[in-house]
């Protein structure tokens, strides 16, 4: 099925990056937008847009009904999600399929098995994946909880089934304060998710982030993409990500990635996904799968020149992968910023007008993004307002190209956190590749005191 006009249930750069890709495919884009994004960049460059509501994103992007409304009323023969909002969401996916919409996507029930967390790994350890020692499923009596975390040792971390954006997890040091924790932990998982479900697991102390690119044509052929390293972190959400990992060799990427690249063929996946894992002392540790385009995808893109929206569009037209794992090639390095609208030092968001913006350039500069002088940022949306990507024959040389970068980009009337970026990129740690998931908070609490 050849598909003629997508629906991007999105807004912000990824509704661009979605557009970008549809329109170099001669596929015609309809954008979505609440009334607070009528003034948006993916909403002027669509060549459709409709109005599907307030400004909360609970009324508008999240808003089933209204969003396929829109797809009927413009004709639009696929719906690409994005990531985030609905993007996760398997019975979205599966009503989107009901209306004879195709879903620019992974199967519903591959996204229902990977969105909780416990059946994600069942599955994951099924498919030949490493785990992190800990409980098999769920543990719902203390007793239970003593033996595992006695057998996989302390210090062990109590996680909620349901749990999602690096929240109802608990770190238990000793058994004396295991059941309290559990309880802790049971009680707001409870609240936050609706699931009291908890499981065990060991908790490592200084792992890395490493993630890896798959993609399936849902007829059990499947590649892998290489790596991501995402160590640098606040409160768990990445700032800075690269790719290839500083500390991945060539065998290594080949040997894990064919891992994960074999999961999916036996899985029958479909579309894109990142399966991400902890890494420490040599060793990957699976924590979950993601069931769709990543923030940091472009880093892939960077080095192995695949686009990667264009290949989920194919996927959805019942089409095969582009290319084959042995005609994949890994060049050079990229590494990307997310660039918020945010205090450098004190995190706080800072919405409102742009009044002057300029994009970095160059060459093998990428500027993802919807900003424009006189554009306002809204306050009801994620911060990120802008991702540069910078791509060098060396992991030095795309760190020079980086810093040059960010010197050029301009954005005025808002705080933004460019001039962290640019004090990251001056320390020693970074510079050598030296980083795990802890680093950028620590350094943080160094800097404050
Ligand atoms: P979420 O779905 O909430 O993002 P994840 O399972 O992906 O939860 O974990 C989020 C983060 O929590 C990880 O990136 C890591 O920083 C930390 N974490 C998770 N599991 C462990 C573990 N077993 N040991 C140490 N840190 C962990």
């Amino acid at each position: 099925m050849a598909i003629k006009r997508i629906l991007i249930a999105n807004r912000g750069e990824i509704a661009l990056r979605i557009h970008r890709a549809a329109h170099e495919m001669g596929i015609e884009t309809v954008a979505v937008h609440s009334t607070a994004d009528a003034d948006a960049m993916h909403v002027r460059l669509a060549d459709q847009a409709v109005c599907i509501g307030p400004p909360p994103a609970s009324d508008s992007y999240l808003n089933v009904a209204a969003i396929i409304s829109a797809a009927e009323v413009t004709h639009a023969d696929a719906i690409h999600p994005g990531y985030g909002f609905l993007s996760e969401n398997a019975k979205f996916a599966e009503i989107v399929e009901a209306h004879n919409i195709a879903w620019i996507g992974p199967k519903p029930e591959h996204i229902r098995t990977m969105g909780d967390k416990v059946e994600a790994k069942r599955t994951a350890g099924a498919l030949g994946l490493p785990l992190v020692p800990g409980s098999d499923g769920a543990v719902s009596h203390f007793d239970e909880a003593r033996n595992i975390a006695k057998e996989i040792g302390y210090p062990v971390i109590i996680k909620a089934a349901s749990g999602g954006g690096g929240r109802g997890m608990k770190v238990c040091q000793s058994e004396d304060q295991l059941e309290t924790l559990m309880q802790q932990a049971g009680s707001e998982a409870k609240a936050a998710f609706g699931d009291a479900t908890v499981y065990i697991e060991k908790y490592l102390g200084n792992p890395r982030h490493i993630e890896f690119q798959v993609f399936g044509d849902g007829n059990g052929n499947a590649i892998h993409l290489g790596e991501r390293d995402c160590s640098l972190q606040r409160r768990h959400q990445k700032v800075l990500e690269e790719a290839p990992s500083p500390v991945i060799s060539t065998d290594e990427r080949h040997r894990m990635g064919e891992i994960c690249a074999k999961a999916m063929r036996d899985m029958g996946y479909r579309g894109a996904g990142t399966i991400e894992f902890l890494w420490e002392n040599g060793e990957f540790y699976f924590i979950e799968m993601n069931t769709r385009l990543q923030v940091e995808h472009p880093v892939t893109e960077a080095i192995t020149g695949v686009d990667l929206v264009r290949e989920q569009i194919r996927i959805a037209e019942g089409k095969p992968l582009s290319v084959a794992q042995e005609d994949l090639e890994f060049h050079g390095h990229a590494i990307e910023c997310r660039i918020n609208a945010e205090d450098p030092f004190t995190f706080t968001p800072s919405p409102g007008a742009v009044n002057y913006y300029h994009a970095s350039g160059g060459m093998h500069v990428r500027v993802d993004s919807g900003l424009y002088a006189g554009y306002r940022i809204p306050p009801y949306y994620d911060s990120m307002i802008a991702k540069l990507i910078v791509y060098g024959r060396t992991r030095e040389g795309c760190i020079m190209r980086l810093r040059r970068a960010l010197e050029e980009m301009v954005v005025e009337g808002v705080k933004t956190n460019i001039p962290l970026h640019q004090e990251l990129l001056r320390q020693d740690d970074i510079l050598n590749g030296d980083y795990s998931i802890k680093w950028l908070e620590e350094w943080l609490a160094k800097r404050e005191g």
